[in-house]
C-alpha cells in the first residue's frame, strides 16, 4: 500500500474533492471543506480513514499534505474567481505535517500567488495537535494565525478529555463530531452532550460546525439548540470540483456576499 501511494503521489492520482458547509440561521453555504479521494481503477476509492494514517506514519503527508494545501487554495481562488466571492474552503492538517515541513511558508506563497485572501481558508486540526507542546508546532501554528487563516478544532469530543487547549488557542470554530450529530436524527435521543459542548463554545466565543447532518429531524434539533453552522449527507456528500461548482451555481442565491468568510459575522 505504501508503495502504491508513493506511486499514486508521484502520479498525480490523489484528488480534492468539496463538501458544503452551511449557515444553520441562513441557510446560505458558506464553504466547503476539501477532502481527499483516492481513485483506484476499479472505479472505487480507498478511504482516506485507510490512507491518511499510513501516510502520517511513513512521512509522506508532508507531500500530500502539501499539495492538498496549494490544490485547496488554488481551487477556492479559481471559485471565487468565477463569481462565488466569499465562499471559503478548509483543509485538514495533520500534526506530521507541522513536524516535516513549513507548511505556514508554503501557505502563505500560495496565498499571494493566487491572489487568495487568508481569511479565506481555515485548517481543520485536530485536539491531539492543539495539546502537543511540541515547540515547532506551536511557533507554525502561531505564524498561520498571525498570517490571518482560520482555524478550527476537528472532531471535538473525541479522544481527549483536557479541554484546557482550548482557551489557550486562537481558534474560531469548534467542529463537533458527527458521532455525536448523528444520533440526533432519532427524536429520543439524548441531546446532552450536544447542549454542553455548544454550551462551553458559546462561552468560549467560538462558532460551532455541526458535521454529520443527514436528517431535517436532525437539523431542525440543532437549530433549536442555536448551532450555527453544518454540514452533512442533508446537503450533499464530498463532490467533484466540477460537480461542487454546478453546487454552488445552483444554490447562487444563498452565497454570502464578497468579504471575509471567516470573521464575518454569522452570530453564534
Ligand atoms: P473529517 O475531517 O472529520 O471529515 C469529515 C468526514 O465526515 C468526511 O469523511 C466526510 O465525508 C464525512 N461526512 C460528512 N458529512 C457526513 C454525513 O452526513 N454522514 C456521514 N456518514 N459522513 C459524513 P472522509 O472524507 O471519509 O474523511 C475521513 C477523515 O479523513 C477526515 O475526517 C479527515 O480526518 C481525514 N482526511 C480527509 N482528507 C484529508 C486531508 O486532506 N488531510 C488530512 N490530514 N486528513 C484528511
Ligand atoms: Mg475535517
Ligand atoms: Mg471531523
Amino acid at each position: 500500500m505504501l508503495k502504491h501511494m508513493q506511486d499514486a503521489l508521484e502520479a498525480r492520482e490523489f484528488v480534492l474533492w468539496y463538501q458544503p458547509k452551511v449557515c444553520l440561521v441562513s441557510g446560505r453555504v458558506l464553504s466547503a471543506e476539501a477532502l481527499l479521494r483516492w481513485p483506484q481503477q476499479d472505479g472505487s476509492f480507498i478511504s482516506p480513514e485507510t490512507f491518511i494514517p499510513l501516510a502520517e506514519e511513513s512521512g509522506l503527508i508532508a507531500g500530500l499534505g502539501c499539495w492538498v494545501a496549494e490544490q485547496a487554495i488554488a481551487d477556492c481562488a479559481a471559485w471565487q474567481a468565477q463569481g462565488f466571492a466569499g465562499i471559503g474552503v478548509s483543509i485538514n492538517v495533520s500534526s506530521v505535517q507541522f513536524r516535516c515541513v513549513s507548511l505556514s511558508e508554503r501557505i502563505a506563497d500560495k496565498l499571494g500567488l493566487t491572489g487568495l485572501s487568508p481569511g479565506n481558508l481555515e485548517l481543520e486540526l485536530t485536539e491531539s495537535l492543539l495539546i502537543d507542546d511540541d515547540e515547532a508546532v506551536q511557533q507554525e501554528l502561531a505564524r498561520l494565525s498571525r498570517l490571518g487563516v482560520g482555524m478550527a478544532i476537528d472532531d471535538f469530543g473525541t479522544g481527549y478529555s483536557n479541554i484546557s487547549y482550548l482557551s489557550r488557542f486562537q481558534a474560531q470554530r469548534l467542529k463537533i463530531d458527527k458521532s455525536f450529530i448523528m444520533p440526533l436524527a432519532d427524536a429520543a435521543a439524548d441531546d446532552r452532550l450536544v447542549r454542553a459542548m455548544l454550551q462551553i463554545a458559546a462561552s468560549l466565543n467560538f462558532r460551532v460546525v455541526a458535521e454529520g447532518i443527514e436528517t431535517q429531524d436532525c437539523l431542525e434539533r440543532l437549530q433549536v439548540l442555536g448551532c450555527s453552522e453544518g454540514q452533512g449527507y442533508l446537503w450533499s456528500p464530498a463532490m467533484p470540483l466540477a460537480a461542487w461548482l454546478d453546487y454552488l451555481a445552483a444554490n447562487v442565491a444563498c452565497a454570502v456576499p464578497p468579504g471575509d468568510w471567516i470573521h464575518a459575522a454569522q452570530g453564534i
